[in-house]
């Protein structure tokens, strides 16, 4: 791309413009990362102190899309001894009694030198790094434990400031710019608690589809895992609210035979799902990135990695501004625009994983076992599965980044 004198313009503005980013989860912290390595000045808000934003019980399973994305940033080799990899995937139609494996050679040909399917990272070693790595740069002012009133970022909207919703699925932000956003509350909700088994298979993964809703089995390291278990969500609040030994002897009932919880490892905790879109992630100089812009459900694992191609995509724009190669101006619309096929693939596909399998429909069992049958015979299939869950449906049709 050449750049014409209007965006050698923007280029040399863009090395004044300030990203002000609502939010330190683990979205807005890696995007205020991203930037500052660009050379942009990035103010970072929570109103989380440093100690609480660590302190969330819950570790997320992390695909190839993310692995990129971190490795760019400099920060998968300081996670890599924190994460589990799993080798194996292994889906299980409990209701059809069928089950496919998803093994290494699935993966597209760029991914397999990484040696794992995915890998599980606990929340609090990814926030300490994140963390540490924004205190140690100069670009980035983190003002931790400050809930900035929506009115106020807003109010400071100016041609060299880019403000940015990184506060999650109920986004102040986002509600007081009045942009336009659909929401529908699954009944299903989820269930997620740590936990020691035994019996289970070593560096694998599992995700189960019972007829209440899929069940997520992710490796810790040694013998601890995390649940993700959805179900409808008074089941889940009721199941998170019983006595551990109940709780371990109705996990007992479901898991793989041969597997059994040896000890719940913290509190289970209970939330509701939905599944949410903003058409538009943008209004003025107004961004939404991560679950400010959309939620979907988590079979599949994709919740953060969904977020994090967020980051990705508008950091290849942002850099693309600082090289000249395109006009600040158009960067909101851009950003829209190319995160749309992704998130509404990855969107409808787990809806409709979720309405296909989460049911005991006898119309549907021959097509179910039909699709574990194609699944576990054509590799073709799992390559093209995979890589969709992995790399992002956006990526099908094209060579893999290097
Ligand atoms: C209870 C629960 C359990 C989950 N468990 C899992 C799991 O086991 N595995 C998994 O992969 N995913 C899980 N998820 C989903 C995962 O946490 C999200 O995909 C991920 O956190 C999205 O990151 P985010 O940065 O976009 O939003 P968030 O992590 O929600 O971060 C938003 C940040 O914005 C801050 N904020 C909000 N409003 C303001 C304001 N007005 N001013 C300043 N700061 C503000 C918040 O304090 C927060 O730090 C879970 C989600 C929930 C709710």
């Amino acid at each position: 791309m050449t750049a014409d004198p209007q965006s050698r313009d923007s280029a040399v503005k863009a090395v004044h413009q300030q990203f002000r980013i609502v939010g330190a989860g683990p979205t807005g912290a890696l995007l205020a990362l991203g930037l500052a390595q660009q050379g942009f000045s990035v103010v970072l808000h929570d109103r989380l102190s440093a100690e609480l934003l660590l302190s969330r019980s819950r570790a997320y399973a992390i695909t190839h899309s993310s692995r990129r994305l971190l490795q760019d940033l400099g920060l998968w080799a300081a996670l890599l001894d924190q994460m589990e990899p799993f080798c194996s995937l292994r889906l299980d139609d409990c209701s059809a009694h069928c089950t496919a494996w998803f093994h290494i050679r699935d993966l597209r040909p760029a991914n397999r030198p990484a040696e794992a399917i995915g890998w599980v990272l606990d929340h609090r070693p990814l926030m300490s790094l994140l963390l540490e790595r924004l205190e140690a740069s100069d670009q980035v002012a983190l003002q931790l434990d400050d809930a900035t009133p929506a009115e106020e970022a807003l109010a400071n909207e100016g041609s060299r400031q880019w403000i940015v919703a990184a506060d999650g699925p109920r986004s102040m932000l986002r509600r007081s710019a009045e942009v336009p956003f659909l929401s529908h509350p699954y009944r299903q909700g989820c269930l997620t608690v740590k936990l020691r088994l035994t019996g289970a298979y070593q560096h694998c993964a599992y995700e189960l589809f019972r007829p209440e809703g899929p069940m997520a089995v992710l490796p810790l390291g040694q013998d601890r895992y995390q649940v993700v278990w959805s179900a409808p969500l008074q089941r889940c609040r009721d199941r998170a609210a019983s006595s551990a030994s109940e709780l371990v002897s109705t996990l007992d009932a479901i898991l793989p035979e041969g597997v059994d919880v040896v000890q719940l490892l913290d509190e289970p905790g209970a939330f509701p799902l939905e599944l949410s879109l903003a058409p538009r992630l943008h209004r003025g100089s107004l961004l939404l990135v991560g679950e400010a812009g959309h939620r979907c459900h988590p079979v599949g694992g994709q919740g953060l990695n969904l977020c994090w191609r967020d980051v990705s995509d508008l950091l290849n724009l942002t850099a693309a501004v600082r090289r000249g190669e395109m006009a600040s101006p158009s960067l909101a619309r851009r950003y829209s625009r190319c995160r749309r096929i992704d998130l509404v693939g990855v969107l409808l596909s787990t809806d409709l994983l979720i309405r296909f399998f989460s049911n005991h429909n006898p119309l549907l069992m021959p097509f179910r076992r039909l699709a574990l049958f194609m699944l576990k015979r054509i590799s073709w299939i799992r390559r093209f599965s995979l890589s969709a869950m992995t790399d992002g449906p956006g990526t099908l049709l094209k060579p893999l980044p290097k």
